[in-house]
């Protein structure tokens, strides 16, 4: 690891929502400078980034001339304009994650060949062009029920997922490209978020057990440690390490995985950049995934990743029914909770189920915080 001045780099960022606020505040500690390229001005970095740069982050031009202000480029988000990303790379600046590595993630078909190419354990699966392809499929028998089928490219928080048990669901099948993947059996979903830097050196964020809305088909919940045993949280670890390795990124991979019935780990797919699944990091880590990503990108040596204690962390989303200019009932009842943190966006409308913002609950014992975050869910409405 060379000394690299990286107190006078510029940091561009693709992304001014949540992910990319939270990666502002440890840059603002060590007096970095970010500049952000969102679509809107007052996204939710906007109180904590100077230089919000209005403009679309898949448009190659606008990707091209915001990379051009800056000498390192990375993401909060993986659907930007990899094309420009990849001009900027050639040209000499710093971009992480590989804009060739997120043009794998970016379409689960090309995920699900890397980790077959690679012997990364993943459920089995085909590649369909469209609907027409996978019923003829399930006639000649190639494809069997349950199965979920999901879009190759512009899924998120499960939109671009339909679950499919029965012959009776046919019509949940959506048309456009798309992996149809062996409906597993899960125990658990997990998530290890892994981070390695310039000089290939990996650490782990310990696991987090992630808990599902099945009505939104969003975490809803996480709880860190996972609540499994010392071995497989040993396995989870070094199948993310195996995995991050494989894509040679610098930076964050969030790996999520299901544990089966069989107590077997299966990568379900990963994100390269700060994840939903490690905003408890924040408050339960010597270092956060913030911290970490800038670490990285920066050239820096990574920072430890031990927990200082255990974290639930609940996503505070809009509530059903509500969609307008966003209210937060309850909040100050909620702030005299003991270890409870608030972390609000900033999103000025609030829509069902819209991430608004997450609260982690620190305690030394788990049950008492998922008390708590029960206490939360009850009380804090994101309403209008
Ligand atoms: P997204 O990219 O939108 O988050 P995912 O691929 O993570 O979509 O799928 C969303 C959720 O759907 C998962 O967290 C899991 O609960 C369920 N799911 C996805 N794939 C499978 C599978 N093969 N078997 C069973 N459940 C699945």
């Amino acid at each position: 690891m060379k000394a690299n001045n990286f107190y006078n780099k510029k940091l561009g960022i693709l992304g001014g929502g949540q992910l990319g606020k939270m990666l502002c505040i440890p840059a603002a500690n060590w007096h970095l400078k970010t500049l952000i390229l969102d679509p809107t001005a007052d996204c939710p970095a906007s109180i904590v980034c100077k230089n919000i740069h209005v403009g679309n982050f898949t448009d190659y031009d606008t990707v091209y001339k915001f990379g051009q202000l800056v000498d390192i480029i990375t993401i909060e988000i993986e659907n930007v304009n990899v094309d420009a990303l990849i001009k900027l790379k050639q040209e000499g600046k710093t971009v992480h994650p590989d804009p060739f590595v997120l043009r794998i993630i970016q379409d689960k078909g090309l995920q699900k060949e890397f980790y077959a190419q690679n012997k990364l354990s993943s459920p089995p699966y085909i590649l369909c062009e469209n609907k027409n392809e996978v019923i003829e499929h399930i006639e000649t028998g190639k494809i069997t029920f349950p199965f979920v089928q999901k879009l190759r490219t512009a899924g998120y928080d499960g939109k671009g997922v339909s679950v499919i048990n029965t012959a009776k669901d046919t019509h949940k099948l959506m048309n456009a490209p798309c992996v149809i993947e062996q409906k597993v059996s899960i125990k658990k979903e997990l998530s290890v978020i892994a981070a390695r830097d310039v000089d290939g050196n990996v650490t782990c964020f310990t696991p987090t057990e992630m808990v599902f809305d099945d009505d939104a088909n969003l975490v809803t919940l996480l709880i860190c440690p996972a609540q499994i045993n010392e071995s497989l949280a040993q396995k989870a670890e070094a199948l993310a390490k195996e995995t991050i390795n494989a894509f040679g990124i610098v930076g964050l991979l969030a790996v999520e995985l299901f544990l089966d019935m069989n107590d077997e780990l299966l990568i379900n797919e990963v994100a390269p950049r700060p994840h939903n699944s490690g905003h408890h990091t924040i408050e339960n880590a010597i270092t956060s995934q913030y911290e970490q990503q800038l670490r990285a990108v920066m050239g820096l040596p990574l920072g430890s990743t031990e927990t200082i204690l255990p974290a639930v962390m609940i996503n505070l989303l809009g509530e059903a029914g509500y969609s307008g200019p966003v209210k937060y009932q309850g909040i100050e009842q909620c702030m005299a909770i003991d270890g409870a943190k608030f972390h609000i966006y900033g999103k000025a409308e609030t829509k069902p189920f819209r991430k608004m913002g997450h609260i982690t609950i620190i305690d030394k014992s788990i049950e008492n915080a998922l008390k708590k975050a029960e206490l939360i869910q009850k009380t804090l409405k994101v309403i209008c």
